[in-house]
């Protein structure tokens, strides 16, 4: 049952050894009614496929693999259920978590921040692993139209279209959160790009790349 879901599960997960501390984090990527998603508490090379759960979104359920699903099964399920993406990463990354801690949203301070959207909302701090979290996240993402958000306290999320997307777009956010907060550690506040700026961003990138 999905196996190539499966297999690149495995085959990415080590990306997030580079991102958040040892097995914090997390991924999982979707198909039809049900997603393949890192075990629980396993380093990121320390599992295979036929380990790799595959959990139903409807209920949650873990229907298959030979693992544990991850504790933040509730978040990742409630997510597939209200939006319309097939990959999901989970990190504690330093510099997003710092914003996380900050409790602050992530402004339009460079370009690149239209790969998730406008702004970096935060979703309100409740235990991880729990319903309340998950609805917390769907909320601060679904208000701020972005495919990103801070967990206040723990970490980031962040949704798209396929895995490679969602791991590169976690890295633009860590990237574009260390630029903001040591632009504030300079001095003096960060600038950031109007709206009108960033729409004409939007439409240069429908034709940006080979
Ligand atoms: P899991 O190992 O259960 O995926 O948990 C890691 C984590 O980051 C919880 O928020
Ligand atoms: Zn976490």
């Amino acid at each position: 049952m999905l196996e190539p879901e499966r297999r690149r599960v495995v085959d990415r997960a080590p990306a997030l050894a580079g991102l958040t501390p040892g097995r914090t984090g997390n991924l999982s990527v979707r198909s039809d009614d049900r997603f393949a998603v890192t075990p629980t508490g396993v380093p990121y090379d320390g599992f295979d496929t036929a380990d790799v759960p595959v959990v139903r979104i409807e209920d949650g359920e873990h229907v298959a693999g030979g693992m544990a699903p991850s504790s933040e099964v509730p978040m990742h399920a409630a997510i597939y259920r209200r939006e319309d993406v097939d990959a999901i990463v989970h990190t504690h990354s330093p510099w997003a978590t710092t914003m996380a801690v900050r409790q602050e949203e992530l402004p339009p301070i460079h370009y690149m921040i239209v790969a998730v959207g406008k702004r970096v909302p935060v979703a309100e701090y409740a235990p991880y692993g729990t319903d309340e979290l998950a609805a917390n996240v769907v909320e601060a993402m679904t208000e701020a139209d972005s495919t990103a958000c801070f967990i206040e306290n723990h970490g980031l999320v962040v949704t798209a279209p396929d895995l490679d997307t969602a791991i590169e777009d976690t890295i633009h956010v860590e990237s574009l959160s260390r630029i903001y907060l040591q632009s504030l550690a300079a001095g003096g506040e960060p600038t950031t790009l109007s709206d009108d700026q960033l729409e004409t961003v939007l439409e240069r990138f429908e034709s940006y790349g080979q």
